[in-house]
């Protein structure tokens, strides 16, 4: 067995799919057989074009055929005649092996086009990389994984899971997520519990452990995988499945109803969403509105940027969607694990550290404007509510305030029309904290992204296993500091949620309701899990609480007094509340 972080809940009995990536040897070595070697470079290119066509196709049914012309280019260059013609001049006059000679030749035109100020070409090398690993991996029949490809149930093994290659998960097949590296907050883990697949990070070693193809089981619940089990074992996990099944199925009564407190105290429950295809999964959870709707995933998973007409689509869509319920749309948070390849970003040492969300944004002003006029073209649509990630300064926010009110002046003259909508403010870096009266005079929302704030709180990286005990949702340092939020959004008269997946946990949420926050923004999948718990807790306790544990030094200390007040009816209760 092997024991990770559980990140999503649920159960999942499959087959292990190891997503890794091949190793390929380029070791020089003589041959007696050139057009043996040939032959095999020959095959080697017609299955590489075959993968091609395939990808081509899905890409178009996903994409549409704009997209997908990139693949017409991979095909050209898998059969690029100077290329062909320089490997079997080297295979035939140097009697080297097709891996060494195709690695050699191809090495020479990447180095050619390395040092070309032209963004165009430079995207070509990467192309060529791309096709000529293809054929390579083929000639040294190296099996690749392709998880866009599955007919089977399956549970995805990974080091890490790219935000994009989750985006691409079928969860018709996709049972589970397993990652080596990863905590409670990294991107793969919001996406596996936006689609409601069990997932579990920091799982040691895992990839070593375990055989492409071996049947294991996931608990979501306590971060357990099973990697050899018997019969009886497999039937008690089918049964708790159902039984977890079963227990969703009947919150299906809490649809429609509003959200209170045992007491009366009447909130809203809003959703997290990564893309306008989410909205199913919003309205099956009955979401009081969306509270964050993170758009780089439209950015992603891509060769170029969406255009405005693109996203102007996307944010109608969402808006229309939700029928004047409040959609709260983030600005691009591209820039720490998120990487949009076609932006060709330096190097950065500490991208979290780095020009990451609004600090891009404002970097590259005109792919910012074509955002803020396609959102400024949807709020016609609904109850558009924007806001910047990642303030840090109040100049930021005014430099946005700034460009909004270029836009809009740009919209009018074109005759273009824009409705009113409100701007907010993520609160997750500590600079934003202190500086939360002064925000709350320019802002109409405050939304608290828990998962930066702890992360930049304790300087412990998000996605980084060995440091993810710092993960502390309930330390005091954050509780002081949401209080301090809540403080100064009520003195401006503004609201304030949280959207950080604090939000989404029972007795987090609680707590959070009791430190003054207006309105929780969880994923889809927690609502009515949330919607009944809070039913059963009454807000004045809670009240109380919250501001009696504000007083400790240490997370662990909270949590014992918040078990102590809790327990007084057992074990099963305080499960109840942390589950
Ligand atoms: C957060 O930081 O809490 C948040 C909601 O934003 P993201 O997880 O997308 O960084
Ligand atoms: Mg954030």
């Amino acid at each position: 067995m092997i024991k990770g972080i559980p990140v999503s809940k649920g159960y999942a009995i499959a087959k292990a799919f190891k997503l890794t990536k091949p190793q390929i040897d380029t070791t020089k070595r003589l041959i007696m057989d050139p057009d043996l070697e040939i032959k095999r470079y020959h095959e080697a290119i017609n299955e590489t074009k075959k993968v091609i066509e395939k990808l081509k196709q899905k890409s178009i049914e996903r994409f549409g055929l704009e997209t997908s012309k990139i693949f017409d280019a991979h095909l050209m260059i898998a059969d690029d005649p100077e290329i062909k013609t320089s490997v079997e001049a080297m295979i035939i006059n140097e009697k080297v092996n097709l891996t060494y000679a195709l690695h050699t030749v191809v090495n020479r035109f990447l180095m050619l086009f390395k040092d070309l100020d032209n963004e165009y070409l430079r995207e070509r090398a990467l192309d060529l990389k791309d096709v000529s690993e293809r054929i390579l991996s083929f000639a040294l029949g190296i099996e690749e994984h392709d998880i866009t490809d599955l007919n089977e149930e399956i549970i995805l093994i990974g080091d890490d899971i790219t935000p994009s290659e989750t985006t691409q998960l079928n969860t018709k097949y996709v049972k589970g997520v397993i990652t080596e590296q990863g905590g409670q907050t990294s991107h793969s883990a919001i996406i596996s519990r936006l689609l409601g697949i069990p997932a579990v990070c920091g799982a040691k070693d895992i990839l070593k452990k375990v055989k492409h193809g071996d049947e294991i089981i996931i608990d979501g619940f306590t971060g357990r995988i099973l990697l050899h089990f018997d019969e009886e074992t497999k039937k008690s996990f089918v049964i708790k499945r159902e039984e977890y099944k079963h227990y969703l199925s009947t919150l299906s009564k809490l649809i429609g109803k509003p959200t209170i407190t045992l007491d009366g105290h009447q909130t809203r429950l809003l959703a997290n969403i990564g893309s306008p295809k989410d909205i199913d999964l919003v309205l099956e959870h009955d979401a009081e509105g969306i509270g964050l709707f993170r758009t780089e995933l439209l950015y992603m998973d891509r060769k170029d940027f969406p255009t405005e007409d693109e996203q102007y689509e996307a944010y109608r869509h969402v808006l229309e969607a939700m029928k004047g319920k409040p959609v709260t749309i983030r600005t691009l948070d591209i820039g720490g694990d998120k990487y949009l390849p076609y932006l060709h970003l330096e190097h950065e040492l500490n991208p979290f550290l780095g020009k990451r969300a609004i600090r891009l944004s404002l970097a590259h002003p005109k792919l910012f404007k074509v955002q803020l006029r396609a959102l400024l073209r949807a709020s016609v649509h609904g109850h558009l509510k924007i806001m910047i990630p990642m303030i840090s300064t109040k100049e930021e926010l005014l430099i946005v305030k700034k460009m909004i009110k270029e836009v809009k002046e740009e919209l009018t003259q074109e005759n273009i029309p824009y409705n009113s909508f409100e701007l907010g403010v993520m609160i997750e870096v500590p600079s934003a904290v202190m500086i939360a009266s002064s925000l709350a005079k320019e802002a109409d929302f405050f939304s608290i992204g828990t998962n930066d704030l702890i992360q930049y709180t304790f300087a412990a990286d998000r996605t980084n296993e060995a440091v993810s005990s710092f993960y502390q949702p309930l330390h005091p340092a954050i509780l002081k500091m949401i209080s301090m939020v809540v403080e100064a959004a009520k003195q401006a008269k503004i609201p304030v949620s949280v959207c950080g997946e604090m939000a989404g946990h029972k007795l987090q949420g609680l707590l959070l309701l009791g430190l003054g926050v207006d309105e929780l923004s969880m994923t889809p999948n927690e609502i009515l899990k949330m919607r009944r718990y809070l039913s059963q807790n009454s807000y004045q306790k809670w009240d109380k609480i919250a501001s009696s544990v504000l007083k400790y030094e240490s997370e662990e200390q909270v949590l014992k007094e918040l078990k102590k007040i809790i327990n007084q009816e057992g074990d099963a209760l305080w499960k109840e509340h942390t589950s």
